[in-house]
């Protein structure tokens, strides 16, 4: 094994690790925790993961792996107005496509519900919590700013006996959802917000999806984060930059219930923020509530099913997050390296195929009319092994209407009038004529063939600028295609804060186009999940809702980053 995986061996590699891990190193090193690593992650199951999860996904399980410890997955359901089944069942099948698993750690912050309401009655019998009976309103505009000190709730000294009857009552649900809350009796003054007087716990009345109607009262997120961390003897708990000022509040709640042999350690690393997307989980249900995409798993979504759905691979996503790391500070990351990773992992995993997407008929008026011949196609230039397959040719076949010009102008390479273009794998053409309907468009192209071009053929190495590619007519398959681009036509429309989010939406990012024409090869191996690169155009794959008789593909994205290039002009 590596010497990471003995990290208190002298011999441990150091190099390479990033901030967080060096951090566990030094605690696994330093014999803290009794040489223990577990970290959890802890997603609230009240959306789709995005892939600003991944990243803490990468990270929570890709530390414990690196240091052979643990990590754990926590649903954080606090909040049963917001929180589904359909979500947590989603949240598992994300992680495991992501290619990390938790064994039998699966919990739920609603497990320690007992311990947590046992832990408040603790703190109001030690003079320690309250019951507050002002509304959320009052109590907001008593917590002053980050330079003037907050004002105490009249309600602050009200007797043990008196808050333990009020918050008891609260949970047998004798009052009003927001006619009280039990607050953490802290400091109205401290420096830090988060402890002047924070909110522990608050009554909701909808049924929890897993506790039913056992509660009326649900902890707030500082009130059982740091703890559930403690009871499942996590020893790390990754989080994002956000969480910083609530660190302090953290280890104040665990200091109430830590002995001395271990506690838990917060430490926070920057989200993940993507160009031309918002990674918001209240923008994202928006746009599937309203239907503004066709549902969670929309290949524009930054959703993980969303992206998978579009044909991104789990590992072209993990190394995107390799490679933008793991800092103290907020950044913004272009969506062109996310593209990158995936076209550098589909160009190792696609199998190479045509299809025309617009496609025009060429005739080739030398070739004998009712004859076939089959053409042979590597399938992947950079799979070594991943063989060949045939491709029929014949008299009629299709382009794109792109690659003919009536009148090119100079260094066009492709077909035209009176000019040469190889057909890929098959024959040199020539453009003898072109027929037209009444309102001057291309209907059909002629064309004449080299015989002796084909390879293995005399003519085969004989130069021509061009290379088209095509499918046979006779033998070509009706598909659908649907071409995505970016979301949001705005770069960072998470910054636009003046502007409803739904006004930055790109109007383009979905164009279907029916008709296209693809080999049969194609329509013979599309599975869910089958990666197609259509050459020349981009990586190509099944939609689930493509079948053999109405095949559709999702374009998962284009061979060149064509908004690149554009920036660069420009
Ligand atoms: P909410 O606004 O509902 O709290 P959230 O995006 O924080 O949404 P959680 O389910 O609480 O969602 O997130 C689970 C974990 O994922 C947390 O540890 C959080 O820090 C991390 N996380 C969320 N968004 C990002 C992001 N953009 N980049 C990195 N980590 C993220
Ligand atoms: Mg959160």
């Amino acid at each position: 094994m590596t010497t990471e995986s003995n990290p208190t061996g002298e011999s441990a590699e150091k190099k390479g690790l990033n901030f967080v891990e060096q951090i566990v190193y030094d605690d696994l090193k330093a014999g803290k925790n009794g040489g223990r690593l577990n970290t959890r992650f802890p997603p609230e199951p009240n959306g789709y993961l995005h892939i600003g999860h991944a990243k803490a996904i990468c990270m929570d399980f890709g530390v414990a792996e690196k240091f052979g410890g643990t990590c754990n997955l926590r649903f954080d359901d606090t909040n049963p107005v917001k929180e589904d089944t359909e979500y947590v069942d989603a949240i598992r099948d994300d992680i495991h496509w992501l290619g990390f698993d938790w064994g039998d750690r699966e919990y739920y912050a609603s497990d320690y519900f007992p311990k947590l309401y046992d832990l408040a009655i603790r703190l109001i019998k030690e003079g320690k919590a309250y019951v507050d009976d002002q509304t959320s309103e009052q109590i907001a505009a008593q917590k002053g700013t980050p330079t003037t000190p907050g004002q105490e709730s009249p309600y602050r000294n009200r007797s043990v006996e008196e808050n333990l009857d009020l918050f008891e009552r609260m949970n047998k649900g004798e009052f009003d959802e927001g006619a009280r809350v039990l607050r953490a009796k802290i400091d109205m003054a401290s420096d830090n917000m988060h402890f002047r007087d924070p909110i522990m716990y608050r009554i909701i009345k909808t049924p929890h999806h897993r506790t039913g109607t056992t509660w009326n009262v649900y902890p707030m997120y500082d009130f059982a984060h740091g703890q559930s961390d403690y009871f499942e003897g996590v020893t790390h708990s990754i989080c994002t930059l956000e969480f910083v000022p609530h660190r302090p509040l953290y280890d104040y709640f665990v200091d109430e219930i830590a002995d001395e042999s271990y506690r838990p350690r917060q430490i926070e690393f920057n989200r993940l923020n993507l160009t031309y997307t918002v990674m918001s989980k209240r923008k994202l249900l928006a746009l599937v509530k309203e239907g503004l995409v066709n549902g969670w798993d929309d290949p524009r979504m930054p959703t993980i099913c969303g992206l998978r759905r579009r044909g991104y691979t789990p590992e072209a996503v993990r190394n995107f997050i390799e490679t933008i790391g793991y800092t103290k500070y907020e950044a913004l990351n272009s969506v062109s390296l996310l593209e990158h990773a995936v076209r550098d992992d589909l160009n190792k995993k696609a199998t190479r195929v045509m299809a025309v997407i617009n496609p025009v008929k060429v005739v080739i008026t030398n070739y004998p009319e009712g004859q076939f011949e089959t053409v042979t196609m590597e399938n992947n230039p950079e799979q070594e092994g991943s063989g060949v397959h045939e491709m029929p040719f014949g008299r009629e076949i299709y382009i794109e209407r792109e690659d003919f010009m009536e009148n090119p102008p100079k260094k066009f390479f492709r077909l035209a009038p009176d000019q040469e273009v190889r057909l890929k794998g098959a024959y040199i053409v020539k453009c003898t004529g072109v027929h037209k309907d009444a309102d001057g468009n291309i209907t059909e192209i002629e064309c004449t063939y080299d015989p002796e071009s084909r390879s293995g053929l005399p003519g085969a190495n004989r130069k021509v600028k061009g290379t088209l590619h095509w499918v046979s007519a006779a033998h070509a398959i009706d598909a659908e295609v649907r071409l995505y681009d970016r979301l949001f036509n705005v770069e960072n429309p998470a910054a636009e804060t003046e502007r409803d989010f739904r006004e930055m939406l790109n109007p383009d990012s979905l164009k279907v186009v029916t008709g296209v024409k693809v080999e049969p090869f194609v329509a013979k191996t599309a599975k869910q999940g089958t990666k197609f690169q259509f050459q020349r155009i981009g990586y190509f794959t099944p939609d689930y809702q493509s079948y053999a008789n109405h095949l559709i593909f999702n374009r998962t994205i284009q061979l060149k980053d064509t908004w690149e290039k554009v920036a660069k002009k420009a």
